[in-house]
């Protein structure tokens, strides 16, 4: 195969691998969407549990407190009774501190009741809004999921046509090569393969030694670049031939105008994890 038709291939390649990476990435993304909702959901669950605890809690209380007022009632009404049948002073004060005593226990009882009741009727009330919005939230979540399953397999689909593209691309290119170039735009986010400008690597701007760039010139094999592990092919410089072969000139950066100075330093940082992937 010659050289060109091979880099032909290789940039076909590399627009079929970053969508099909970049579809991977979304996939696994997709169900993070969901894990805001999931946390809230599973709050509303809680604060329900708890709030039910201490709706049993105020409940066993009122229960408590209305034996309490009974019996309160029954020993100030026993009492009153008896106040026909004394017949001393004595009697009259014991049984009259005895129904203020009763009374007075009433009367707590009674706000101690009322105090319950109103905190039960409460949470009630609290507890029927969470419920709510937790029969809200989990239909909401449901939908999205089905919604969400969806968008997975219709990724999925796109990626299996891709996988597909590739396969009808791949035969006769050599395996080590579409290893390491797969590599390559896993970790470049998309750019496997680059062109050698004036010397200069278009991946990494890094200059490159005059024997590499020409060995790239020569195009007779697949040539990696030293600092980004790029794939190299040549191009043309802008200034001509003879500038490309001076030392002087070849790193200038006055002729990467077609590069991001915003990403220059961000893929600077890459290019020392990706090589030292290869040392392996
Ligand atoms: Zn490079």
């Amino acid at each position: 195969m010659a050289m060109d038709e091979v880099f032909d291939k290789l940039r076909t390649l590399q627009d079929i691998l970053s969508e099909k990476f970049a579809l991977e990435q979304q996939i696994q993304e997709i169900p993070k969407l969901l894990s805001t909702q999931e946390e809230l959901l599973a709050r509303l669950k809680k604060s329900f549990i708890e709030k039910n605890q201490d709706y049993e809690t105020a409940k066993a209380s009122e229960s408590e407190f209305f034996n309490l007022l009974g019996d309160a009632e029954k020993a100030r009404e026993r009492a009153e009774k008896n106040m026909d049948v004394i017949s001393t002073q004595r009697e009259y004060e014991a049984l009259d501190k005895e129904i203020r005593d009763a009374s007075e226990k009433e009367q707590q009882y009674r706000k101690d009741l009322q105090r319950e009741e109103r905190q039960i009727a409460d949470l009630d009330e609290q507890m029927k809004q969470t419920a709510a919005l937790i029969e809200q939230q989990e239909a909401d979540l449901a939908e999205r999921r089905v919604g969400i399953e969806a968008e997975i397999a219709e990724k999925k689909a796109q990626m299996d046509k891709l996988a597909q593209d590739e396969k009808n691309l791949t035969p006769g290119l050599d395996p080590e090569v579409l290893f390491k170039f797969e590599r390559i735009i896993r970790n470049k986010m998309g750019r496997g393969i680059v062109a050698i400008k004036g010397g200069v690597c278009m991946g990494c701007h890094m200059i490159l030694p005059i024997q590499f760039a020409n060995d790239v010139r020569k195009g007779e094999e697949i040539v990696f670049c030293p600092y980004c592990s790029r794939i190299l092919y040549y191009e043309e410089s802008e200034q001509g031939e003879e500038e490309f072969f001076d030392t002087e000139d070849s790193g200038s950066l006055s002729d990467l105008d077609d590069t991001d100075e915003d990403d220059f330093e961000e893929e600077e940082e890459e290019e020392e994890k990706v090589n030292a992937d290869y040392e392996e």
